[in-house]
């Protein structure tokens, strides 16, 4: 199955821990950006914190900073449980199902739903991403909660926890996603009961996690769906193929062309300030910083990611001029 994939490989781990030193050196002095404040719980965040973490295919550390520094996965959990419900359903009816287009909104559009028609939007946004919640298998609520915190555990290769604290935060302001669950329900796009639907959603954006945690799970996309540390094969290496095609398509929503344009790699961002980039058979990068962009962004994480796509190489679309002149 490899031997026909063509993804180089990284620099020396000298050369790798020297840029990652490097881009936390240059962008901590960056002071842009707002921290989110509709999930109360994320306004005391601290805008200084910034951490960085490359995790290779084959299991190297590259860290700097705050790596280890705990925080709500709030919506890097979309890449990973698409994953999960691919493995569980299927690629082709999750797609069926979801959809995968961009919808060219924000992340919390109920627009986008009511505008595709027929209730579809992509696994990246939020409506996406309470549908694909309701899909985790189990009759109840704690059954699919099982699923989806063991899986998300799997990629980290450690058990993962809830922040109570941003969970209950988020339950008491949750009320756009209980609206659009309500709307996807309409659509018949929802496939348990749209509140503990969005409950589980709510719940699963509160698993705390750090940079390093983020990376090894970014890396599990980059190895073919296998955790570089524990060796586990959380999922399939063809559906990996198929949930970074989503996230270059919507990973950061509205300004996911802006960012492929910038580093030519499948990314995602979160509210709390969250970022990972993944680069097929090499690793993950994972970056947190919570100041964020309009679109809710890190702005820290967007440039740490540019800088090392760059400087490590990375660029998918990157390729030498060669042959006759
Ligand atoms: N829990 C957040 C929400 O649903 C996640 C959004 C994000 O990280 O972009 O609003």
């Amino acid at each position: 199955m490899t031997d026909w994939v063509s993804t180089g490989h990284l620099p020396t781990a000298a050369v790798v821990q020297q840029l990652v030193d490097e881009a936390h050196r240059r962008f901590t002095p960056v002071e842009e950006g707002e921290l989110a404040s509709y999930i109360p719980a994320l306004a005391t965040a601290s805008p200084s914190h910034f951490g960085l973490c490359v995790a290779a295919t084959g299991g190297q550390l590259f860290e700097a900073g705050e790596a280890a520094q705990p925080f709500s996965i709030q919506s890097l959990s979309k890449p990973f449980l698409f994953a999960l419900i691919c493995q569980a359903i299927g690629e082709d009816e999750a797609r069926e199902k979801l959809g995968v287009n961009s919808t060219g909104l924000p992340f919390n559009s109920v627009l986008a739903v009511e505008r595709s028609g027929e209730g579809l939007s992509n696994p990246m946004v939020n409506a996406g991403a309470i549908a694909a919640t309701s899909l985790a298998p189990g009759e109840t609520a704690e059954a699919k909660w099982a699923f989806i915190q063991e899986g998300f555990s799997r990629f980290a290769g450690r058990p993962l926890a809830i922040d109570r604290a941003v969970y209950a935060s988020e339950l008491a302001t949750n009320r756009r996603n209980a609206g659009i669950a309500s709307l996807l329900s309409e659509q018949e796009r929802i496939w348990f009961d749209p509140v503990a639907a969005t409950n589980l959603y709510t719940r699963q954006c509160a698993l705390s996690v750090t940079a390093r945690d983020l990376s090894l799970m970014a890396a599990t996309l980059a190895n073919g769906g296998r955790q570089p540390c524990t060796g586990e094969q959380v999922i399939g290496a063809v559906i990996c193929q198929h949930v970074l095609a989503v996230m270059v398509t919507a990973g950061l929503y509205e300004t996911s062309g802006d960012w492929l344009y910038a580093t030519g790699l499948p990314g995602k961002s979160g509210v709390s300030g969250g970022m990972i980039t993944v680069a097929p058979g090499k690793g993950g990068l994972a970056t947190f910083s919570p100041p964020l962009d309009e679109a809710g962004n890190s702005v820290r994480g967007q440039l740490t990611a540019r800088f090392l796509s760059e400087r490590l190489g990375l660029n998918l679309f990157a390729s030498r001029s060669e042959g006759k002149a």
